[in-house]
C-alpha cells in the first residue's frame, strides 16, 4: 500500500513515522506528480492558511481535489479545514466533506487540551485526543458520519472515504486512528469504482 503525506507544512513528519512503525512506507506529497499511484492521503495539521497558500503555489489545489473524489484522505486538524466544504469568514479549499467548520474556535495555543474520546469503530475503550488550535466542526451534512464527539461538537468525522479529526492521533503513542485509515485506504467501498 502507498499512503501520500501532503508535506508542505505542519506535522507530516509524526505521521510519517507512525506509518513506518505500521510497515508503511509513508510517500512525502509536494507536487501534483507525487500523488500519482497513491492508495489514500494524509493531510497534516499545522496552519491551513500557510498550506493552502504553499499548495497553492504547487498547483496542488485541482490535483488535490480530484483524487479525493476517488480516493481515501484523511484531514488531521488544520487538514480537517482543507476537506471542508464550508469553513466561517473564508473560502473552503477542496470543499470534499460536507461540514462547516470556524476556525481556533476552541481558544489559543495555550486553551490546548487533551479530551478522552470515545471513537466508534476503533477497538480498545478511549482515545487520548489531542486539540491544538483546533477547529470547530459546528455543522455536519446528512452524508457524514460522526464518530467522536468533544463538548458537544463532531470532533472525528467519516463521508465515506474521506476522514477528519480535530485532533491529532501521530502526537500520541497511539496507532488506532492511522489503522482505521490504512483499513479504509485498503478496502473495496473505498475504491472508485464500487462509488
Ligand atoms: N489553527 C490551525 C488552523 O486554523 C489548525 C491547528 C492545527 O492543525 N493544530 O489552520
Amino acid at each position: 500500500m502507498r499512503i501520500g503525506i501532503l508535506a508542505l507544512q505542519g506535522a507530516f513528519a509524526e505521521h510519517s513515522a507512525m506509518l513506518s512503525s505500521l510497515g508503511v512506507r509513508p510517500c512525502l506529497v509536494r507536487t501534483p506528480q507525487g500523488l500519482a499511484g497513491l492508495d489514500g492521503l494524509i493531510m497534516p495539521g499545522g496552519e491551513s492558511t500557510s498550506m493552502r497558500r504553499l499548495a497553492g503555489h504547487s498547483g496542488l489545489l485541482e490535483p488535490l481535489r480530484e483524487f479525493g473524489m476517488s480516493r481515501p484522505v484523511w484531514g488531521v486538524c488544520a487538514g480537517l479545514i482543507l476537506l471542508a466544504a464550508r469553513v466561517e469568514g473564508e473560502e473552503p479549499f477542496t470543499g470534499l466533506m460536507d461540514m462547516t467548520v470556524a476556525r481556533n474556535a476552541y481558544g489559543r495555543q495555550r486553551d490546548s487540551f487533551v479530551a478522552e474520546l470515545q471513537v466508534s469503530g476503533l477497538p480498545g475503550g478511549f482515545f487520548a485526543g489531542v486539540f491544538i488550535r483546533a477547529p470547530r466542526v459546528v455543522e455536519a451534512g446528512p452524508g457524514v458520519e460522526v464518530l467522536a464527539h468533544s463538548g458537544g461538537a463532531p470532533a472525528a468525522l467519516r463521508q465515506g472515504r474521506l476522514l477528519a479529526t480535530a485532533f491529532h492521533p501521530e502526537l500520541t503513542k497511539d496507532d488506532r486512528m492511522h489503522r482505521y485509515f490504512l483499513n479504509l485506504c485498503g478496502s473495496r467501498e473505498a475504491l472508485p469504482e464500487s462509488l
